[in-house]
């Protein structure tokens, strides 16, 4: 037998006491009258004020004083298939106190719809959620398929128009950059580190921003942001009291940066290590003998991997042609600002370029592999299992869930053919240290900041071969995880002696690196000593990132920061 629920009392209440309930005011609002369009699905009630006397919306004197009726027609949420619509008869009134400006005004309704607007407060609120969550034309979509009709550009409206939630006075600040485009326009984000909010985005990475800024928010003593002189001299000139602290992950950025300048001095040694690492790998996890090659349908024609390999060339001519003119540009004087601005660059490829004393080597085209690298450990079992089937092992992995070509993977199994014939270990095809031209040093340098407990087993046999080949290889990876100690321990006060050590070092990158932590001293000592880091910020960026993308691109700096500081 099934449970009976409560009993519920069912009336029959005179229809214009019922329809008062969904009337979000009923202090100051009443039912009149309601009307029924069933074609047009459109449920009109008749609304009317109710208070006596009200006060004049801009000297508060009380009034009831009549002159006239005013009709505004609202629309509300809607019920089930059906739009609501109110038409509300307000009244205007004149205000009696003899000294105000304001002779005669229209009835306000606070609680239940702005001022001249044609939607009640409640309809608007979900309205803007669904644009500050999604954009005008993705929040537009959504609320239609919640019934609540309107446009991209109203949408827009209400998020612009939405007050900014109250914000505490920030006590200690993130300051960063973020790109409108990347390598042609910035703006900048603050963020209060103590409870994760952003507090603005300002439309440009400026000193004169910042600091005005700051002059309007005298509260903020810490204040954390990356190297750059700009904002240095912006927070000195809006809050010469705030300690400057450096982020400590762009400090790791510098040195990872250094690093990679100076492995590209040394390719040979990148490239022997390689091949080292090869061997290590064959000795940890043993070779396989080469199977005899299969004859199979749907081997690679020469024609069609002469065609693949025209797009990279042109690429690559690409490149070398930026190389050329940034270098160019460099030696005329150009800022890096303006450069990555003609080229369409980011700053840090532009600095990359330009560290560069020749022109950047063509790609590996075993970077064509990424869509297989799921499947490369599947495909290594099955090789040492006897399988060199390309085909049979194409099948098996769309089994396994991969939608790409035959001939990436057949591509592949050519390349364990060729390391099981040299000996090598199949494992070793799957890892970008054991390319037989070597990784890219920017590659290297991101194993080499990455702490010892993360690195990938491949990565870390490279490493050590790539240290044993050389005592200045050695020295400097010594230098550099001394400094990461520094970071990783907030040792502010080993800092100096860390310097003293790198700038009289053989390693000139090092030596550079160390000399140029001079010019912000102060800032990166307390950036070594104190807890604050940007990390939040960050994190802010991205979904900063996120917003745009969802915009289209077209969002302007009120949409972003709205969307950006209000989160639904
Ligand atoms: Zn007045």
């Amino acid at each position: 037998m099934p449970i009976l629920q409560e009993e519920i009392a069912f009336v029959l209440p005179p229809i214009l006491t019922f329809l008062a309930h969904f009337v979000p005011d009923r202090m100051t609002l009443s039912v009149q009258g309601w009307h029924l369009d069933e074609t047009a699905a459109q449920l009109t009630l008749q609304v009317t004020a109710t208070r006596p006397r009200v006060c004049c919306p801009l000297c508060q004197t009380p009034t009831s004083r009549v002159p006239s009726r005013d009709t505004r027609t609202l629309t509300d949420l809607p019920w089930g298939p059906y739009t609501i619509r109110w038409q509300l008869h307000g009244r205007k009134f004149f205000c009696d106190h003899p000294a105000c400006a304001r002779q005669i005004f229209t009835e306000r309704f606070p609680t239940v719809a702005a001022p001249w607007a044609r939607r009640t407060l409640r309809l608007a609120e979900r309205l803007r959620a669904c644009g500050l969550a999604l954009g005008g034309e993705m929040g537009a979509r959504l609320g239609h398929r919640l019934g609540l009709r309107t446009s991209p550009a109203t949408l827009l409206r209400l998020v612009q128009g939405a007050p900014m939630p109250p914000a505490a006075a920030p006590q200690v600040l993130g300051v960063d950059e973020w790109a409108w485009r990347r390598g042609q326009r910035y703006g900048t984000i603050l963020v209060n580190l103590e409870d994760h909010q952003v507090l603005d985005l300002l439309p440009e990475r400026s000193a004169d921003l910042v600091a005005h800024w700051l002059l309007q928010h005298p509260t903020v003593t810490v204040v954390c942001r990356e190297r750059s002189a700009l904002y240095a001299e912006g927070i000195r000139r809006g809050a010469p009291h705030a300690v400057q602290v450096v982020d400590r992950f762009h400090l790791v950025k510098n040195l990872r940066e250094a690093i990679e300048a100076f492995l590209h001095e040394q390719r040979p040694a990148l490239q022997a290590a390689a091949a080292g690492t090869a061997q290590a790998l064959t000795q940890v996890a043993g070779p396989v003998a080469a199977p005899p090659r299969y004859r199979g349908r749907h081997q690679c024609s020469q024609a069609g991997q002469q065609r693949q390999e025209v797009a990279p060339q042109q690429r690559h001519a690409a490149w070398v042609a930026t190389y050329e003119t940034a270098q160019a540009l460099h030696a005329q004087g150009t800022s890096v600002t303006m450069i990555a601005q003609q080229l369409g660059l980011s700053r840090p490829t532009v600095y990359r370029l330009l560290r560069r004393t020749t022109p950047p080597p063509p790609r590996s085209p075993q970077r064509s592999g990424q869509v297989l690298r799921p499947y490369m450990a599947y495909l290594i079992r099955r090789w040492r299992e006897g399988c060199t089937d390309s085909m049979q092992l194409w099948r098996e992995t769309r089994a396994l869930g991969y939608a790409h070509s035959a001939r990436t993977v057949s591509r592949f199994i050519t390349r364990l053919r060729q390391a099981s014939a040299a000996g090598w270990a199949p494992e070793t095809q799957t890892s970008p240290y054991t390319r037989p031209q070597g990784p890219s040093a920017r590659a290297v340098s991101f194993t080499w900041v990455c702490p010892e407990a993360k690195r990938a087993q491949d990565a870390q046999l490279y490493i050590d071969q790539l240290l044993h080949a050389e005592p200045t290889m050695a020295q400097a990876y010594t230098l550099s995880q001394a400094f990461l100690v520094l970071v990783r321990e907030r040792r502010g006060d080993a800092l100096a002696a860390w310097m003293t050590e790198a700038s009289a070092s053989e390693i000139a990158a090092l030596a550079r690196f160390a000399q140029g932590l001079q010019e912000d001293l102060a800032a990166i000592t307390a950036g070594l000593t104190l807890p604050w880091s940007n990390g939040a910020v960050e994190g802010h960026v991205n979904r900063l990132k996120l917003l745009k993308r969802q915009s289209y691109g077209r969002a302007g700096v009120g949409l972003l920061r709205q969307r950006v500081m209000q989160a639904v």
